[in-house]
C-alpha cells in the first residue's frame, strides 16, 4: 500500500465542480489581482479568526516580512525567536537588517520556551516571534506578560496554526495570530488551509499596523503611484482567493478529521516504547498540522518506510542556528540542546483530512515492524 506524505488530489476530485466553477468564474471575469474573491476572502478570515483586519498577500514568506516592516523592524533591533522553525520566521528579521536572538524550545511542544525569553532580553530588544508549530500554540500568556512588561511588540507566525486557538488562563479561546500585535497564516498547498499555489494573509486588531502593511504590499503606495514607503509587491492572486473560499467553506470538518486522524495514531502507537507521541500543554486548542514525533533511529526508521512506499517529513533536520545563512550571528553547536536534539529524531508521520483509517493503521504496523525486525 502506498501512503503519500500529503496529497491534494483527494480533496479537489471529491469537490472537483465547485474548485473547476470557483477557478472558472475567475477566468471568465479577467480580474486576476485584488478581484472580488481576494476581498471577500480577506472578509471570510475576519470573520472566522475574529481579527478585525486581514491583508492577504502572495506567500506566508511575505506576510513575514511585510509585518516585520510594518512593526519597524530595523537595524539591530534584537527580535527574539525560536531556532527550531522555517527559514522565513528568521528571515523577515535579518532582511530588514535587525538581529534575530535565538531562545531554546520547549522539549514537548516544540515551541519557544517562553520560561527562557527574560533572560535574553537587552535594551535594543524590540519585539518576540513566537511560531505555532505542527499542531500547537506556544505559551502565549507568557509572552503578552514578557511583551508587555518589557514594552515588546509580538509578531505570531501562525504559518502553520490556522484555526489553532489559545485560552490560557482565560475561558474565551482566541485564535492564533490574534492574540499578539500581528499574526500570520500561510497558504502554501500542504497547510491546513492551503491553495493551489502560494498565499499568504496577515491578521491584525491594530488600525494603523492593518494600514501600513496594505501600502507595503503595494509597492508601498498610499494611492496609485503615490509612494510613502519603499514596499512589495506581494498580492494573492484572485485564482487563489476563489480556491480558497471553497476550502474555508469545509474547514472545520477538516480540522475535525484532522483531529481523528492524530487519535488513530495514538491509539495505535501508544504501546510502541520507541515513539514519543505529541502531547498538547497548556489550556488550547489544538490543530493537527503535522503529526510530529520523536523516534528512536530516525533515519533508518525513515528509510524503511519509504522503503514500504510511506511518506514521511523531517521539520526540520537543521536548526537555525546552525545553518550557514545565520554564520555571522555567532551561534555554535551546543548553544540550543533542545532544538538540536530534536532536529535529530523529530519524524512527520502523514496526516491530512482524506488519508483513511487502513493506510493509518499500515503507517502503524510498518513503524512496529520495523522495531521488532
Ligand atoms: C510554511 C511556513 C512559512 C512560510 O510560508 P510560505 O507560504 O511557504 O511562504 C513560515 N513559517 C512557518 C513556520 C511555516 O511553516
Amino acid at each position: 500500500m502506498k501512503v503519500n506524505f500529503f496529497t491534494p488530489t483527494r480533496e479537489y476530485l471529491e469537490k472537483k465542480e465547485e474548485f473547476n466553477k470557483a477557478i472558472s468564474a475567475v477566468l471568465e471575469s479577467g480580474s486576476f489581482i485584488f478581484g472580488p474573491q481576494v476581498s471577500e476572502l480577506e472578509e471570510e478570515i475576519k470573520k472566522y479568526t475574529g481579527a478585525k483586519h486581514a491583508i492577504a498577500v502572495a506567500s506566508g514568506t511575505d506576510a513575514l516580512l511585510v509585518s516585520s516592516h510594518a512593526l519597524g523592524f530595523k537595524d539591530g533591533d534584537e527580535i527574539i525567536t525560536s531556532p527550531f522553525t522555517f527559514l522565513a520566521s528568521t528571515s523577515c528579521i535579518a532582511k530588514l537588517n535587525a538581529k534575530p536572538v535565538f531562545v531554546d524550545v520547549d522539549e514537548d511542544t516544540f515551541n519557544l520556551d517562553a520560561n527562557k525569553i527574560e533572560e535574553k532580553i537587552t535594551s535594543k530588544t524590540a519585539s518576540i516571534l513566537p511560531i505555532h508549530l505542527f499542531s500547537q500554540m506556544a505559551d502565549m500568556d507568557k509572552i503578552m506578560d514578557i511583551a508587555s512588561k518589557h514594552n515588546l511588540s509580538v509578531l505570531e507566525d501562525a504559518a502553520e496554526a490556522f484555526g489553532m486557538q489559545w485560552g490560557g488562563s482565560s475561558s474565551e479561546y482566541k485564535h492564533s495570530g490574534t492574540i499578539g500585535d500581528i499574526g500570520i497564516y500561510s497558504f502554501f498547498p500542504t497547510k491546513t488551509l492551503g491553495g493551489y499555489g502560494d498565499g499568504g494573509m496577515i491578521v491584525t486588531n491594530n488600525d494603523k499596523l492593518a494600514e501600513t502593511a496594505k501600502m507595503l504590499r503595494v509597492h508601498g503606495a498610499s494611492k496609485k503611484y503615490h509612494y510613502d514607503y519603499i514596499g512589495y509587491n506581494s498580492r494573492l492572486d484572485s485564482i487563489q482567493a476563489a480556491v480558497l473560499l471553497v476550502k474555508l467553506k469545509y474547514i472545520d470538518n477538516a480540522l475535525k478529521q484532522r483531529q481523528k486522524v492524530a487519535d488513530w495514531y495514538k491509539e495505535r502507537l501508544a504501546d510502541c516504547d520507541y515513539i514519543k507521541l505529541p502531547t498538547v500543554k497548556g489550556n488550547q486548542k489544538p490543530v493537527y498540522y503535522a503529526f510530529n514525533t520523536l523516534v528512536e533511529k530516525r533515519d533508518e526508521l525513515a528509510a524503511y518506510l519509504k522503503e514500504n512506499e510511506i511518506g514521511t517529513s523531517i521539520y526540520y533536520p537543521i536548526p537555525l542556528h546552525l545553518q550557514k545563512c545565520f554564520d555571522y550571528l555567532g551561534y555554535k553547536k551546543g548553544d540550543f540542546p533542545v532544538a538540536e536534539k530534536l532536529s535529530t529524531k523529530v519524524l512527520a508521520l502523514p496526516i491530512y483530512p482524506e488519508i483513511t483509517e487502513d493506510e493509518v493503521n499500515f503507517v502503524c504496523e510498518t513503524i512496529k515492524k520495523f522495531y521488532t525486525k
